[in-house]
C-alpha cells in the first residue's frame, strides 16, 4: 500500500493514540472500586469517542482531491492492491501517466482553465430504443444543468422512433440531433449492433459537428457539474464496482474463443461502458474496432460475458486511454461501489440492477 495515497491513514491514527491514553487510568485504578456509575460514565466517554472518530472518517471520504499530479508513479494504483475500506485512495496518475480525473482536484481546475480559452465542440450520444424514451426527458435537462454547461454541445440521440424524442428547450449553442435507427427494441439484439451504430454515427455525421464525443447510456442523470476537465484523446471511466480491486476480480472475457478474451494477469482496470468518448476519430476506431470483434463472435454464435463492455475492456487494454475518469463520473448506489468526493453522473439503471428488490420500490425502480 506503500505507493498508494492514503489520506486517512495519518488522521485515523492520530486520533487513535488519544483513545488508548485515555483508558488506561480506569484499567489502573482497578475494576473492582469502579461503581456502576463510572462504568457507565466510561461506556458513554467511549461511545463518544467512537463517534467522533466515524465522523471524522466521513469526512476524510468526502474531501476531494486537491493533490498535484505526481511526477513519476508514485500515485499510481497496482491492480493486485486490495481494496482498503478504511483508507479511501484517491488514485491520481495510472501507470501509463495518463490522469485519472476527479472533478474538484487541482489539476481539474487546471484542465477547465486550458480549455477556456479553446473553440471546441462536444456530442453527447445516447440510444433510445423502445421503452428507454422515459428516460430521456430526464437525461437531457439534468445534462443541460450539468453538462460542459455554456459550451457548444449537440446531443445525438439514437432512436428508433423519432415520435420519441421531444422538444425540449436548451442553452444557447446547444442542439439536438435524432438519428433513426432500425432496431428492434430487443436487448440482447441491441446489445450486438450498438458499437456499428455509433460507428456509423461518428462516421456519416458526428465527426463533421464536432470535435469530441462521449457515448453514454441514457439511464443515468447528472448530478453535479461535468466539464472539459473530462476531454482527452482517448477517455474511459472506471467501474464503480471493481475501483481499487484485485485484478483477479474483474470480469474480463476468460473464454479463449472470444475475441473479447483477455489472458490472466493482463489489464490495468475495469472500465464501465456507460461512459466512454475522446476525440471523434478515437471513438470511431473504438466503436469499429469493437463492433467488429462482435460481429466475428457472433458469427462463431458466441457473445461475451458482459456484453459490449468485455470488447471495450480488451479494445482499452491493447489501446489504454489518455484520461480516466474516476468513478466520481459514473456511480450507482451499491455495497461495491467507493465513497467518492462527488458524485457526478449516477446510473439509474445499474443502481437498480445492484439494489434488493425491496429498496427498488424506494427508488421508483
Ligand atoms: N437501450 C435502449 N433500449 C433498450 C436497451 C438499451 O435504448 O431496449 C440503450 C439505452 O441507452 C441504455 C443502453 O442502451 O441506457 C444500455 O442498456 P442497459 O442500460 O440495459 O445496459 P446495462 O447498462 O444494464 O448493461
Amino acid at each position: 500500500m506503500a505507493r498508494l495515497l492514503n489520506v486517512s491513514a495519518l488522521s485515523a491514527d492520530h486520533l487513535t493514540r488519544p483513545l488508548v491514553c485515555h483508558a488506561s487510568p480506569f484499567q489502573a485504578a482497578g475494576l473492582e472500586r469502579v461503581t456502576k456509575r463510572r462504568l457507565l460514565l466510561a461506556c458513554l466517554l467511549l461511545s463518544g469517542v467512537i463517534y467522533f472518530l466515524r465522523g471524522r472518517k466521513g469526512a476524510v471520504l468526502n474531501t476531494p482531491a486537491l493533490t498535484p499530479l505526481p511526477e513519476s508513479e508514485e500515485g499510481a494504483l497496482s491492480s493486485e492492491d486490495e481494496r482498503d475500506e478504511d483508507s479511501p485512495v484517491l488514485l491520481n496518475m495510472t501507470s501509463w501517466s495518463a490522469p485519472v480525473v476527479w472533478g474538484d482536484s487541482a489539476v481539474s481546475e487546471w484542465r477547465r482553465r486550458e480549455f477556456s480559452n479553446t473553440a471546441f465542440r462536444v456530442g453527447l450520444a445516447v440510444f433510445v430504443v423502445g421503452r428507454y424514451s422515459q428516460y430521456l426527458p430526464h437525461f437531457i435537462a439534468s445534462a443541460e444543468h450539468y453538462f460542459m454547461r455554456g459550451d457548444a454541445v449537440i446531443y445525438y440521440i439514437l432512436t428508433d422512433n423519432l415520435r420519441n424524442v421531444p422538444t425540449l428547450q436548451l442553452g444557447s449553442g446547444r442542439r439536438m440531433r435524432a438519428l433513426q435507427v432500425t432496431e428492434m427494441p430487443q436487448w440482447d439484439r441491441l446489445s450486438r449492433v450498438r458499437m456499428s451504430l455509433l460507428a456509423s454515427a461518428i462516421k456519416e455525421q458526428i465527426q463533421r459537428e464536432v470535435e469530441y464525443v462521449f457515448c453514454m447510456d441514457v439511464d443515468q442523470e447528472f448530478v453535479n457539474p461535468v466539464g472539459t476537465e473530462i476531454l482527452g484523446e482517448l477517455v474511459a471511466t472506471l467501474h464503480p464496482e471493481y475501483y481499487g480491486m484485485p485484478l483477479y476480480t474483474y470480469p474480463y472475457e476468460k473464454a479463449e474463443v472470444s475475441l473479447a478474451f483477455v489472458e490472466e494477469g493482463e489489464g490495468d482496470f475495469y472500465y464501465t461502458s456507460e461512459l466512454y468518448g475522446g476525440l471523434c476519430s478515437e471513438v470511431y476506431a473504438l466503436t469499429r474496432a469493437c463492433s467488429q470483434f462482435i460481429l466475428q463472435d457472433s458469427e462463431a454464435s458466441f457473445h461475451a460475458l458482459q456484453y459490449e463492455e468485455s470488447y471495450l475492456n480488451r479494445y482499452l487494454i491493447n489501446r489504454r486511454p489518455t484520461c480516466v475518469l474516476s468513478p466520481e463520473y459514473s456511480w450507482w448506489d451499491s455495497p461495491r461501489s467507493p465513497e467518492v468526493p462527488v458524485q457526478r453522473i449516477v446510473s439509474l439503471g445499474r443502481e437498480c440492477a445492484s439494489l434488493e428488490p425491496q429498496k427498488r420500490a424506494a427508488r421508483r425502480c
